[in-house]
């Protein structure tokens, strides 16, 4: 029997609808609106797309999108100074500087200079030993969705075997923490594990993190795994075609074959990480006005 397709892109439209109507309640109890700074250097196209996607979705959750466009040559001065006064401006609940910076710029100290309570990302070091230590501080919104996704779909993961492929400290590291928190047994695969497909064998959740499209074939699921692809991938375009087509990490259809469930690319995971960094967003909101937590977010 085929896989159920998991969503994400109905999940996410859903879960925008309640940020929207929280974002509305929240206004009338602050007195103003929930605010979210994205601060883009360059004109890297494919991060143009997401700033623009992001400011967008911002003001359609009744939220403010201040959107700070800086030339690529900017000093690492220039781009610290412009934190510091996002930090102190009372507007400003979230703020997202996004990666990657020109090389020239050290991404370590521009998002060690935010205010661990505004980073919506969940990048900061503070959040990252937050999210460690279970003292509850901003998730990176890639594998908060994709928690999401797992418990709306399974319920309790206590005791469940889950591989996570991929250590990056924006999705793999986190989403192993993540797992861990809600007392799945927890392994993160990488490009020096051995026998991989032997590892994934075991997972009832595999989570593929990669970069690496079609990677995870159909016999290195157990059957009836929960498959949750965050890879985004452009095949070379085929004859006739101006664009490749995106795929994810996991080869969908076969695999589709042998889990329970699996997340589409396009429309699984995507979908989710504006939707996360909204409700992110809105949860600084409430924090910076001293109000209590936005319930069923
Ligand atoms: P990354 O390059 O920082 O990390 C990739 C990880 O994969 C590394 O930890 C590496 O050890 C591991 N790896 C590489 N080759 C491997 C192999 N052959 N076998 C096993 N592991 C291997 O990437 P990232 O930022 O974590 O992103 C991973 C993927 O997720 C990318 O395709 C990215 O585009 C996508 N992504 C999607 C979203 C989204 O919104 N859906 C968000 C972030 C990242």
């Amino acid at each position: 029997m085929a896989a159920e397709r998991i969503d994400g892109k109905a999940f996410a439209e859903k879960l925008r609808a309640r940020v929207g109507e929280a974002a509305a309640r929240f206004e009338q109890a602050a007195g103003r609106k929930a605010g979210l700074a994205v601060v883009l250097v360059g004109e890297d196209p494919a991060s143009d797309v997401y700033v623009r996607a992001k400011g967008k979705a911002t003001h359609a959750a009744g939220m403010n999108g201040f959107e700070h466009r800086l030339p690529a040559d900017v000093s690492q001065d220039e781009l610290l100074a412009l934190v510091d006064r996002l930090n102190a401006d009372g507007a400003v609940d979230g703020i997202l500087v996004q990666l990657p910076l020109p090389g020239h710029l050290d991404d370590q100290a521009v998002i060690a200079a935010i205010d661990p309570d505004k980073d919506v990302d969940g990048f900061h070091v503070t959040n990252a030993g937050r999210l460690a230590v279970g003292q509850g501080g901003f998730v990176p919104c890639t594998p908060l969705g994709c928690m999401m996704l797992l418990t709306d779909r399974l319920g309790d993961l206590s005791g469940l075997e889950a591989v996570v492929i991929g250590r990056s400290n924006i999705v793999g590291k986190p989403m192993a923490q993540l797992l861990l928190d809600a007392n799945a047994t927890v392994t993160i695969a990488h490009s020096r594990t051995k026998d991989l497909a032997g590892v994934v064998r075991r997972a009832d959740i595999v989570v593929a993190a990669v970069g690496r499209a079609e990677m995870v074939k159909a016999d290195w699921l157990k059957p009836g795994a929960t498959v949750i692809d965050v890879g985004i991938n452009r095949l070379p375009p085929a004859e006739g075609e101006a664009k490749g087509r995106l795929v994810g990490d996991v080869d969908y259809g076969p695999a589709s074959g042998v889990a329970s469930a699996i997340t589409p690319v396009p429309g699984g995971v995507g979908p989710m990480t504006i939707a996360v960094l909204l409700r992110n967003t809105l949860v600084a909101a409430h924090r910076n006005a001293g109000l209590a937590p936005p319930e069923g977010l």
